[in-house]
């Protein structure tokens, strides 16, 4: 049902072992399921060991980077496909197109922002692709509550503030994403592409 799910994630490691973990964990439940990664390309942080992972396992791989950020020392250079484009916005309209729901494990700026902007996408009906978060040892947490507190204070629709599908588990997550998938397939045959964007 998910050919291809977009992993959003840290450049960096961060702090807790913890979170390596669960990208690799990723990594098993998406090649148990015969799924493909999308992702920003790169070997660094999180997104390496998650990259390192799903082909240690014989998944599929695409990357999809910028030329800008295409130095050696960051692109990796193993994966299954590598795509190279212009610009970061073009990147996350490939990444966007090419799978079939996104999933965010812990990162930065670049993360969370590549995440809000597809959970903008859904609430604006511009796609109908799930988005979950591997709240990994809590790391959400914080946003989590502030996105309550946004829906509190009137800024997110009450129908919308729940648009991002939370777990601690990627196996459970995926399992969530599937049924979502499934049911947007039932329910909007003709839905699933970003053709407004
Ligand atoms: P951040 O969360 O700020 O570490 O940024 C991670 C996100 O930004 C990833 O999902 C990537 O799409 C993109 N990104 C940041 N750094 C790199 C890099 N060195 N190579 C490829 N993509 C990157």
């Amino acid at each position: 049902m998910l050919k291809n799910v977009c992993v959003f994630c840290g450049s960096q490691p961060g702090r807790l072992p913890e979170y390596e973990q669960a990208a690799r964990e990723l990594a098993r439940v998406l090649i148990a399921h015969d799924t493909g990664l999308v992702y920003g390309g790169g070997h660094v942080g999180l997104m390496g060991a998650l990259a390192d992972a799903m082909l240690g396992g014989g998944g599929r791989v695409t990357g999809v980077i910028p030329r800008h950020l295409m130095r050696p020392e960051v692109a990796h250079q193993g994966l299954t496909e590598l795509v190279v484009v212009d610009s970061m916005h073009a990147r996350k309209r490939l990444m966007a197109d090419r799978s079939d729901a996104f999933v965010v494990l812990p990162g930065g700026y670049g993360t969370l922002e590549e995440m809000f902007e597809m959970v903008t996408w859904l609430q604006l009906r511009l796609q109908s692709k799930p988005v979950g978060i591997v709240n990994v040892e809590g790391y959400y947490d914080g946003l989590l509550r502030f996105v309550e507190n946004c829906a509190g204070e009137g800024f997110i629709r009450r129908a919308d503030w729940d648009l991002l599908i939370v777990e601690h588990s990627p196996a459970l997550l995926f399992e969530r994403l599937e049924l979502h998938a499934a049911h947007v397939a039932r329910s909007h045959p003709a839905r699933g592409a970003i053709d407004r964007t």
